[in-house]
């Protein structure tokens, strides 16, 4: 069966375009002595959840996973998904545990109704999982819609999206850009937006992959290659974050930074 995909019409990209303009929340970040990383890994498949923590906690760093509890434990093209003992494990280790849409709900297309339901749903598992209420949120297949944004923006303070990109003053929290680990060349793109973070003062790149394996699905990546890039980030003085981190540091207010 081959896996679902977001809309990839005009329209598709059109309403991409246009959700850029509403419910946004603009970045501010100054004065950074570092630039910042996020490595993050969506659904979550198991092997993200071992091999992938893994590779991040012998760096000392930690990740954000967004997480869609209506898959848990169940096989698939990534991989098998994480289930309550994996998920409870990540956030005792220090990760990140995000919000997904429940049964991962294309937000592109969706009603913003139906989002709400799938939000509440996974929140509430999350909670009965014994982790704190998730406070950032991915786009399932990085879709975007500008009802979605609205329903979002009252709920997390931030959300990533896919289009690639960097976090700089301006850029839209509730429409994150990120950059894919995944893919044939989802090594050199990674290593060329970690070049372009490194030159570029006051930035944050959130890198994301899925499946962490020997033999990665399309969107995934091997171990070795994770651990090439994070060791890269770490030689280039990056300050590795989670998501919320990230957001926290972002949306600092100018007065607060200088008090
Ligand atoms: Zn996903």
């Amino acid at each position: 069966m081959e896996p679902y995909s977001a809309d990839r019409s005009l329209y598709g990209k059109l309403r991409r375009r246009l959700a850029r303009l509403v419910a946004t929340k603009p970045a501010r970040l100054s004065g950074l002595s570092r630039p910042l990383l996020t490595i993050s890994f969506d659904d979550a498949p198991v092997s993200a959840a071992h091999e992938g923590a893994a590779i991040l906690e012998r760096h000392g760093a930690r990740g954000t996973y967004f997480i869609s509890t209506g898959l848990s434990g169940q096989e698939s093209h990534l991989g098998r998904y994480t289930d309550a003992a994996d998920i409870r494990a990540l956030h005792a280790a220090g990760h990140e545990i995000a919000c997904h849409t429940l049964t991962h709900l294309d937000c592109g297309r969706a009603k913003g109704t139906a989002i709400a339901a799938e939000l509440d749903a996974n929140h509430d598992a999350l909670i009965a999982l014994g982790v704190p209420a998730p406070r950032t949120f991915a786009y399932p297949y990085g879709d975007v819609s500008p009802a979605s944004k609205d329903v979002l923006n009252t709920r997390f303070t931030a959300s990533r999206a896919l289009h690639h990109g960097l976090v700089v003053t301006g850029t839209d929290l509730n429409q994150a850009p990120a950059v894919g680990i995944e893919g044939a060349d989802g090594e050199d793109v990674a290593r060329h937006w970690l070049a372009r973070a490194a030159a570029m003062p006051d930035s944050w790149l959130i890198l994301y992959t899925h499946d962490v394996r020997e033999k990665p699905s399309s969107w995934g990546c091997t171990p070795q290659v994770l651990e090439r890039l994070v060791s890269e980030a770490v030689a280039k003085d990056f300050e590795i974050v989670t998501f919320e981190d990230g957001t926290r540091r972002a949306l600092v207010s100018e007065t607060t930074k200088a008090a």
